[in-house]
């Protein structure tokens, strides 16, 4: 299911530029086209960061040699470009939950979901902290904020957001950002094993290049 996303033409030829710098095999160029090409889609990149990309790719103190090693530095490089472009300084926080019966909060009464301030334009931004709001669709749920907000009023103080508030501050899409969120990791961790696969020999052009032109 995953191989039905094709690649569109800026990102084709953005491979044939990054093969001519790089000097990538074929069996490289495939793996990007067909299976990078997906990861980089899930995880929203647009034209706009591989073009901010490239130079600073090819103007990198370390330039890549090995399969992995390209994956990992166009990532680098993607995700530098698509900050930029977005304007989200990372702030580390948040936690997740396990989940079991209430489609909702699993049945412990509280709802893991993306921090409201990290939900920006359809996406939950990196490092994609979450809050908990109570759940009040689930009968555990109903009587966890019930209860809390007992012990909330009696300490004079405000009682738990529900997923209610919560998604009439945020809207109800929030569920399929989520998604696509994860659906994106698992797409980038097959892109990193496919990478890992192809051939280990070291880019033998790329190391003609780096011998011929020293900087
Ligand atoms: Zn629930």
């Amino acid at each position: 299911m995953y191989d039905t996303i094709e690649c569109p033409d800026w990102f084709a030829q953005w491979v044939v530029s990054y093969g001519r710098a790089f000097g990538i095999s074929a069996e490289l160029t495939d793996t990007m086209l067909r299976i990078w090409w997906p990861a980089f889609h899930m995880a929203r990149f647009v034209e706009a960061d591989f073009t901010r990309a490239l130079p600073a790719l090819v103007g990198a103190e370390n330039p890549p040699n090995w399969p992995r090693e390209h994956l990992g530095a166009v990532n680098r490089a993607l995700r530098a470009a698509k900050d930029q472009r977005t304007r989200r300084a990372p702030e580390p926080s948040g936690s997740g939950r396990p989940e079991a019966r209430c489609a909702w909060c699993g049945g412990d009464g509280w709802v893991s979901v993306p921090h409201p301030k990290y939900l920006a334009n359809g996406e939950w931004v990196a490092p994609h902290p979450t809050v908990t709001p109570a759940c009040t669709r689930c009968d555990r749920g109903e009587r966890s904020y019930q209860a809390h907000c007992e012990t909330a009023a009696a300490e004079r103080r405000p009682g738990p957001m529900t997923i209610d508030q919560y998604e009439k501050l945020v809207g109800t899409a929030w569920a399929e950002i989520v998604a696509r969120h994860e659906q994106a990791q698992r797409l980038m961790a097959r892109a990193v094993s496919a990478t890992d696969g192809i051939d280990r020999t070291p880019n033998l052009t790329r190391l003609a290049n780096a011998f011929a032109m020293p900087k």
